[in-house]
């Protein structure tokens, strides 16, 4: 999709109205700092030698050292990897993380590989990104169709060109390799957290409260398990094949087990024992999106709910678990309607917050138990969740906006310690 980046710049532009920013900050915001693009040339099985293109762009460094997922997706372009660069930042801040904001990406379609291609291309994206990238200056991690395994090639590859382990230069590895307990689940466990904060504030009861999940990824998978323990009704999931519904709710594990023996949602389709324990009507992405359920969670791509659709979506409640998942324009058609969105820059950073703790424990070569990971991930989204909530009721703003509010209000502290015209100016004027 096109002319996503200038779409995510127009929440800066909301959020400048209720806070006060400095010409620096905003000049400083309105580019990357540095983008790169390059060819990756893998040997294919086959003996042909194929290009794929890649990104990383490192958007503002401000906090600290820049930090955000890579992604394999044969739609990445330049736009896309900028806006997720862009937001990036402004999560790192609203999470109140030392890192600045970064994406990458190659334009594949990594289910049309063999591992052992997907391994060279792995390999391959770290031999051209290597220069750029480290655990000073920035720091990757999974993101839509990238997973653990590739993390790991990854740092091993890095580690290989530097001729010494540096396991903090990418996050989300494997625990072996040293990835952190509860990597894989905290994205969709920060969600869960801020749901059930939502359902104090909201006075819901979990078990007449219906969910529906697009995606049935890391993301959405982790969430929809914790939600279903919880005692939430699960009614729809999908993936990038269509989704499913089932007003009894289904069983997120059960679900899993079955995709991950056919390799898609819709196995659970066929014939026999698997159909049998999982009753559900098939529906299309698009439907599942429209349903009347009382919350919706977003957990594929961006860019799914717009001007189009906007008007047929019922939930009052939607969680963004994906990036970017609502544009500006469905936005405010969703807010002026009175639904409450809670914004991917709050509900997803349950991830970069515990490749935080990664990133941490490499360093110091000590390693915490999942208890103390999932107690620590709970502290930090109770705490963003609580000063956002609470600034967007004091102000009356959308969700989104105090979100911007508060990260930017970190950002332009740190911009401002290090002196803005204000300060030469008076620096100046005293002499
Ligand atoms: P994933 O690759 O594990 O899962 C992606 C899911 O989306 C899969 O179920 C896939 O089938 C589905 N999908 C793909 N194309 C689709 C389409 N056109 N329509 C409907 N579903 C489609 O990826 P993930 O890590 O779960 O990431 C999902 C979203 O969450 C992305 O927007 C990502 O940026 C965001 N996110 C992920 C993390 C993380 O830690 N994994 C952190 C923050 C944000």
């Amino acid at each position: 999709m096109q002319d996503v980046f200038a779409d995510a710049r127009k929440r800066l532009d909301d959020a400048f109205q209720h806070v006060k920013i400095s010409d620096d900050l905003r000049q400083l915001l309105s580019v990357p700092r540095r983008s790169f693009q390059f060819s990756i040339p893998v040997r294919m099985d086959d003996g042909s030698l194929k290009v794929f293109k890649g990104y990383r762009v490192h958007y503002n460094d401000t906090l600290g050292p820049t930090k955000g997922g890579i992604r394999f997706h044969p739609n990445v372009n330049a736009d896309e990897v900028t806006a997720l660069a862009f937001w990036m930042t402004i999560k790192c801040a609203v999470a109140g993380l030392p890192f600045g904001g970064a994406k990458g990406g190659v334009t594949v379609n990594p289910k049309e590989l063999s591992r052992m291609e997907l391994e060279r291309l792995s390999r391959g994206y770290i031999q051209q990104a290597a220069d750029f990238i480290g655990p000073d200056t920035d720091i990757p991690a999974p993101d839509v169709y990238t997973n653990a395994t590739i993390m790991g090639w990854m740092a091993d590859e890095y580690s290989t060109i530097q001729r010494r382990k540096l396991p903090a230069v990418i996050t989300g590895k494997p625990i072996s390799l040293g990835g952190s307990q509860g990597r894989a689940a905290a994205t969709g466990r920060g969600g869960y957290y801020i749901l059930r904060e939502l359902e104090k504030e909201l006075g819901w009861n979990p078990s007449d409260t219906t969910v529906a999940l697009q995606g049935f990824g890391n993301a959405s998978y982790h969430a929809a398990r914790l939600l279903h323990q919880g005692g939430y009704k699960i009614v729809a999931l999908s993936d990038s094949k269509g989704g499913i519904y089932h007003n009894g709710g289904f069983e997120p594990d059960k679900l899993m087990e079955h995709k991950l023996q056919s390799r898609q949602l819709e196995g659970i389709y066929c014939e026999g024992s698997v159909c049998e324990a999982v009753s559900h009507d098939r529906i299309s992405n698009e439907e599942l999106l429209e349903l009347d359920v009382d919350v919706l969670i977003p957990a594929a791509l961006e860019g799914q709910i717009t001007a189009e659709n906007a008007d047929r979506i019922r939930a009052k409640t939607i969680l963004e678990l994906a990036n970017g998942p609502i544009d500006s324009a469905a936005s405010e058609i969703l807010q002026d309607k009175g639904h409450l969105i809670v914004p991917d820059v709050l509900a997803n950073s349950g991830g970069v917050t515990v490749s935080y703790f990664e990133w941490v424990q490499n360093r110091a070569g000590y390693y915490w138990t999942e208890d103390e990971v999932n107690a620590r991930l709970k502290e930090i989204m109770l705490r963003e969740f609580h000063s956002i909530y609470g600034l967007a009721k004091e102000k009356s703003i959308p969700m989104r906006t105090a979100a911007y509010v508060h990260g930017l209000g970190r950002i332009n502290q740190a911009v401002e310690d290090k002196g803005t015209e204000e300060f030469f100016v008076g620096e100046a004027s005293r002499r």
